[in-house]
């Protein structure tokens, strides 16, 4: 008999098993995301290990397994013989490939690449407050690409007008470029963890461009 208890732990259980994974190559640069079920099983076939949010610390299975047993948390999968926790980060133990993703040039990752900020002034300002400045005016040849084009607030794009910012003795924070890394690699918000952050923005941002 399947009893209402039995029936919400496979629902939760479920849920576990479909939360997402971040994952990481060899050399620890984000490769996309997983579902926590394949996460755990490329753990379990030896292909990838657990890297354990707080200390960044590597686990295999059984290691893992153990550290699930001794110190549970909310998010462990129980069976008879094993406790698990969901993995939030694996790192596969060959493989060294990099996605090609290629980030649309649009407003909107504009303002995530640009974090919202005036690249001239540094002030922190809402998507509507911000305008996009043409490094080298439109007027003057200038292109709407991810290299010539960065956020300003109005008062600094004003300033700047048709003039390059050499011109008007204005500086840019720093150098824009096209970014290599859909930036939560389509991941809403709320589900992201503390533990990416560090993967996902170093990579996002600091990353040598091929060219
Ligand atoms: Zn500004």
């Amino acid at each position: 008999m399947i009893t209402d208890t039995a029936v919400t732990a496979s629902i939760r259980m479920e849920a576990l098993l479909s939360a997402h994974t971040l994952v990481l190559n060899r050399h620890w640069m984000a490769v996309g995301f997983t579902q926590a079920r394949r996460a755990i099983s490329l753990v379990y076939e030896d292909v990838a290990k657990v890297i354990a949010p707080d200390t960044f610390a590597l686990y295999d299975f059984a290691t893992w397994a153990d550290l699930s047993r001794h110190a549970p948390t909310q998010d462990c999968i129980r069976s008879v013989r094993v406790v698990f926790r969901i993995p939030e980060i694996i790192i596969l133990t060959t493989y060294s490939g990099m996605p090609r993703a290629n980030v649309a040039f649009s407003r909107r990752n504009l303002c995530i690449r640009d974090r919202y900020t005036c690249q001239f002034c540094g002030e922190k300002l809402s998507s509507e407050n911000l305008t996009i400045d043409h490094i080298l005016p439109r007027s003057r040849g200038g292109h709407a690409t991810w290299e010539n084009c960065v956020l300003a607030c109005v008062r600094c794009n004003e300033r700047k007008g048709d003039r390059k910012p050499e011109e008007v003795g204005m500086r840019l924070l720093k150098q824009p470029r096209r970014p290599r890394w859909a930036p939560s690699f389509g991941i809403p918000l709320r589900h992201r963890k503390e533990s990416w952050e560090k993967f996902i923005s170093d990579v996002y941002w600091d990353i040598e461009l091929e060219s």
